[in-house]
């Protein structure tokens, strides 16, 4: 479904976030008070304004209380980030979105009304980290602070066994699901389907978990 999205700050982070968003289909009006960064952007098939998104005037122009979504991304600049939001909450977006250089700005944020709070510094310095310390790991989406969904290389111990002989479930608390084969996806996986090496399961389970699995196999 397209979605109306008002992107505030077009630095390194809010330009990739609009330039994502226009290629996922959505109406992106994007804000930046540097002509350069707008003209930039300007390329893109979107509308950018070069305009200061911390007067109130301005942002009733832009007609920003007709978006769905906002997302405030200036990093350094914790005052402009708190009155932009402000004045965003005031004119009743149903989700505010705010980028933190940190947690205190964070904190902050989230008090003043921010509905969704992020630390793009801070969750990409986890995720390689947490990517380089395993190399089985290719990628993991947090499904919550204890449990993840980890794309992980079989590893080459698992060859030839099956799923209930590896018995994931009962030893680990992980659930398989998915197996991926060269082009060929099982996203069913049965009791009695073989693992080979270098296939890539996809699995849930807590970070602990996984880390059990992997150890035992290593
Ligand atoms: P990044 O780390 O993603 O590059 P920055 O914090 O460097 O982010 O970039 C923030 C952007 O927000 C800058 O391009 C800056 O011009 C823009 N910006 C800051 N304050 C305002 C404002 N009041 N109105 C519009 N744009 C702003």
């Amino acid at each position: 479904m397209k979605k109306q999205f008002i992107v505030i700050g077009l630095g390194r982070f809010g330009s990739s976030l609009t330039q994502t968003l226009v290629e996922g289909g959505h109406e992106v009006l994007a804000v930046d008070k540097d002509i350069d960064l707008v003209q930039n952007l300007a390329s893109t098939a979107t509308h950018v304004i070069q305009a200061d998104a911390t007067d109130e005037g301005v942002l009733r122009e832009l007609g920003a209380g007709n978006f769905q979504h906002a997302i405030v991304a200036i990093g350094e600049n914790l005052q402009s980030s708190i009155l932009i939001t402000l004045l965003l909450k005031e004119m009743n977006i149903p989700k505010v979105t705010v980028k933190a250089k940190n947690v205190i700005y964070g904190n902050v944020l989230a008090k003043i009304g921010a509905d969704q709070v992020v630390f793009p510094e801070r969750d990409m310095g986890i995720r390689l980290g947490r990517q380089l310390s395993s190399e089985n790991i290719i990628d993991y989406i947090e499904l919550s602070t204890d449990y993840n969904l980890v794309e992980m290389n079989a590893q080459a111990t698992m060859n030839g066994y099956s799923i209930i002989e590896l018995d994931v479930r009962a030893k680990y608390g992980l659930n398989i699901m998915a197996i991926k084969s060269g082009n060929d996806v099982n996203i069913s996986p049965k009791a009695e389907d073989i693992i080979k090496a270098g296939d890539i399961l996809l699995l849930i389970g807590s970070n602990q978990e996984i880390r059990a699995l992997e150890r035992n196999y290593d």
